[in-house]
């Protein structure tokens, strides 16, 4: 089945919000199996609009529109899709109900004329109650076509699109999709593609595909079959035989795990607490931690070390040290670890320094040398990269790469 998407607004034409609206359902469809052929942005202008909207119901089974569904003057995309499609615009009750309902429990909002166009659907439409906003999705059908229509604040869409577009669709095919992910940091994919290359090279169902995201790999396997039980069935011994082959390089298989959450749950499960000493990342490696709820049963302190002095006074890092190695070295983030770690009293402490660049390199030390260093109980762990990169893409590897090492760390103990 295609699927095509519209994305009504100027306002996206001018640039003036990114297009994450279509970012999003692309990947939906894309995980529902279905094929997408276009994705078209079109400005709230009535004959350009009416004629994208003939051309992508010409080609393909079902449109998505977003945006364009609100009250005001502007906003037409219902109104031009009746049109086009031959369906007179009728008041629906039970719209109308739900907009009086909707102001009644917003005090600070109050109703005007143009709200009641919200209450005017196509002749036969499906009406998809939105919880958050006025205006409805709506669903209408014609000749074996579908347009889909779907308001264009995220926080409308994303709802109504999992609870109510995403089952219409998959009714709408005879086989469901299913797929399981696998996410991997500590190779790179072209590792990651030759330890698996025979089965992506003999993959027909399920299919295997590698995505590559700052320091991490993602490896989707996704099979189509008659029911959910069955296409379950397929990815489950493909999945493992990921796993075995990349091993430690796994961190999760579950599709909304992120590696920060990874990490605090191997520290939940051995009951050990954490403690970040960051130089060239300033925060960020905390900052990722404490997106994850929960951690603060796991997460003592953040330092953040930028000067020297800073080093020393709060992490005991040797004047000596500083003096021979210098701030980015091997010692100095060995001795940032263990005073991190001391000086909060945790089990383990993660320590970055290295030189973010653009200015600050030399010849020996050049922009992108970054050492990350691991406490774990009386042990630690020294890693040296060359990152390539601006200042931003070194500190973001930096970060993975310091949250991998922490999460290799606990593992490696526990082994
Ligand atoms: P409203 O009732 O808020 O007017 P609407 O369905 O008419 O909703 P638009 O007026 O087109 O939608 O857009 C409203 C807001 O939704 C935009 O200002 C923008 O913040 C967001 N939005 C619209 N389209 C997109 C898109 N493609 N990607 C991301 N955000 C979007
Ligand atoms: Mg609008």
């Amino acid at each position: 089945m295609v699927v095509e998407l519209v994305s009504v607004g100027t306002e996206l034409l001018l640039g003036n919000i990114v297009n994450t609206n279509t970012r999003y359902l692309a990947e939906k469809c894309a995980l529902l199996g279905l094929s997408m052929y276009h994705q078209v942005v079109v400005g709230d202008n009535h004959d350009r609009l009416a004629e994208v909207v003939r051309t992508a119901l010409g080609r393909a089974d079902v449109v998505i529109f977003t945006g364009g569904l609100g009250p005001t003057e502007d906003d037409i995309t219902k109104e031009v899709c009746a049109e086009v499609m031959g369906l007179p615009l009728v008041e629906d009750a039970h719209t109308r109900q739900r907009i009086e309902e909707y102001f009644r429990n917003n005090i600070y909002k109050r109703i005007t004329d143009n709200n009641w166009k919200q209450a005017l659907v196509p002749l036969g439409a499906r009406v998809l109650d939105n919880d958050n906003g006025t205006a409805p999705g709506l669903i209408l059908e014609k000749n074996g076509k579908a347009a889909v229509l779907l308001p264009g604040p995220p926080n409308e869409l994303y709802p109504l699109f999992e609870e109510q577009v995403s089952p219409y669709l998959q009714n709408l095919q005879p086989e469901v999709i299913r797929s399981q992910m696998v996410k991997i940091c500590g190779i790179g994919e072209s590792g990651v593609e030759e330890r698996l290359l025979d089965l992506i090279d003999g993959q027909t169902n399920p299919t295997i595909a590698t995505y590559a995201k700052t320091g991490e790999v993602h490896v989707r396997v996704t099979a189509r079959a008659a029911d959910e039980q069955e296409a379950r069935k397929l990815v489950k011994p493909v999945v493992k035989e990921i796993k075995s082959r990349l091993g430690d390089c796994v961190y999760t298989t579950r599709e909304d795990e992120t590696l920060e959450m990874a990490v605090v749950r191997l520290l939940h499960k051995y009951g050990l607490t954490v403690a970040t000493a960051e130089s060239c990342t300033g925060g960020l490696i905390a900052g990722r931690l404490v997106n994850v709820p929960g951690v603060s049963d796991v997460f003592r302190e953040g330092f953040v070390t930028y000067s020297n002095k800073a080093k020393r006074k709060y992490l005991d890092v040797g004047k000596g040290t500083l003096k021979k190695y210098g701030a980015v070295s091997e010692q100095t983030a060995k001795e940032m670890a263990i005073g991190g770690a001391f000086a909060s009293d945790s089990d383990l402490c993660i320590a970055v320094t290295g030189i973010a660049g653009p200015d600050g390199g030399g010849e020996d030390k050049p922009v992108g040398l970054v050492y990350i260093a691991a406490y774990m109980k009386d042990t630690v762990t020294v890693e040296e990269y060359r990152f390539k990169g601006n200042r931003q893409k070194i500190r973001e590897q930096t970060v993975v790469k310091a949250l991998d090492l922490l999460r290799r760390s606990i593992l490696k103990h526990y082994m």
